[in-house]
């Protein structure tokens, strides 16, 4: 486990996996890691493309056009958690990956909250 700001931490779709208690307690490898997440085609689709997250991707000029990225779970997810993985991954282009770990980092957040 990397205590440490990681920007191998960050996950294809712009969670912050060094954040996740998950994976501070030792039951998760973080995503890139965990070669198990075979039904996420966000994985699978930057994987395929050489992506280290969808904020490397220029196929859509807003990242809400992309259905794989805004699935159902998503969806779920950023409702129940208020999370804004657009955010995320704007923050990502916007400062560079290593930069955005170091935030995430240092703010114990594993997602931009939605306002
Ligand atoms: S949703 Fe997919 S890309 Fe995001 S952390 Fe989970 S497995 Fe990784
Ligand atoms: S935004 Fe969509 S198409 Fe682009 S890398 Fe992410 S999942 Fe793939």
């Amino acid at each position: 486990m990397n205590t440490s700001p990681d920007s191998g931490l960050v996950a294809a779709c712009g969670l912050y996996c060094g954040a996740c208690h998950k994976y501070k307690k030792g039951s998760c490898a973080g995503c890139r890691e965990n070669d198990k997440a075979t039904w996420c085609k966000i994985r699978i689709c930057t994987k395929e493309r050489g992506f280290a997250s969808c904020a490397d991707c220029r196929e859509f000029t807003d990242l809400d056009d992309c259905k794989k990225l805004n699935n159902i779970f998503a969806k779920f997810f950023a409702l129940v958690f208020r999370s804004d993985r657009k955010a995320s991954l704007g923050r990502i282009a916007e400062i560079g990956i290593e930069a955005y770990a170091e935030e995430m980092h240092g703010e114990k957040l594993m997602v931009i909250k939605r306002k």
